[in-house]
């Protein structure tokens, strides 16, 4: 059984002091592949090297998140398009819009999150979305975007069966983590109504520890609390959970 983590910032400053073993621990656990999302470019060096550390397990994605959307995001693209022209990413992210944080940069936000949908066109790449507070702005964007080459993740998916519906209508997967084991996260009320198809696993660590580990560190091993309860809602095996994933997440990154 092949678990994949579509989401996991394993270059964080969380992990120095012990980032080999974290590693080892999922590796160990199954989960053998490692999606890894971009933030800004204060970030681009550690995941440069996070990649040449571990090359046969993690893949990167190139993009600017949304709450990195500042003064200077003008540049902060340019670092994105020129990685883009250089190598080779699995994917843009992660962008979208983030209204929590910082409601005053909306419009940019929206203006990066639009700029970024445009390279993932041209390059052929998949998108994944971050949307906190934001199913709203994130659909509208959505809306006018759309085309048969635009796909992806929503990641850390938190919505309502409404909106769950409304994301997969714009080829956009499910990115299911952590919330799907808190007693007051609510997708566990409806995701058994979505087909299997539209998930994929992550763990957006080290952020969303899942139950038991709820409030504490984040790391790809616990990938399995996820796929633990998927199993139980869906009255399926984690074997076979980990392998419709795991083939969901090939065919969005092509890897
Ligand atoms: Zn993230």
């Amino acid at each position: 059984m092949i678990i994949t983590d579509t989401h996991t910032h394993l270059y964080s400053d969380a992990f120095d002091d012990d980032r080999t073993e974290m590693m080892q621990r999922a590796i160990d656990a199954n989960v053998k592949r490692f999606f890894i999302p971009a933030i800004d470019s204060t970030y681009t060096e550690a995941m440069l090297q996070l990649e040449k550390d571990f090359p046969k397990y993690v893949f990167l994605m190139m993009g600017l998140h949304p709450t990195s959307v500042k003064e200077n995001y003008k540049e902060e693209l340019k670092h994105v398009e020129d990685f883009l022209k250089n190598r080779k990413f699995c994917a843009i992210g992660e962008i979208g819009i983030d209204l929590y944080w910082d409601k005053s940069t909306l419009d940019i936000q929206i203006e990066a999150f639009k700029y970024q949908i445009n390279l993932a066109k041209q390059y052929k790449l998949p998108i994944v979305i971050h949307c906190r507070e934001a199913f709203d702005e994130i659909f509208e964007v959505l809306e006018h975007e759309k085309s048969d080459d635009l796909y992806g993740i929503f990641h850390c998916f938190t919505g309502d069966l409404e909106q769950a519906k409304q994301a997969i209508s714009y080829n956009m997967k499910l990115g299911i983590g952590g919330v799907v084991t808190f007693k007051n996260g609510k997708i566990d009320q409806f995701i058994n109504q979505i087909d299997l198809k539209h998930i994929v696993l992550e763990t957006d660590s080290p952020y969303l520890a899942p139950k038991p580990f709820r409030g504490k560190r984040n790391e790809s091993a616990y990938v399995t609390k996820v796929l633990e309860k998927l199993s139980e809602l869906y009255n399926l095996s984690e074997e076979e959970i980990a392998t419709i994933t795991t083939e969901n997440s090939k065919a969005i990154f092509g890897i």
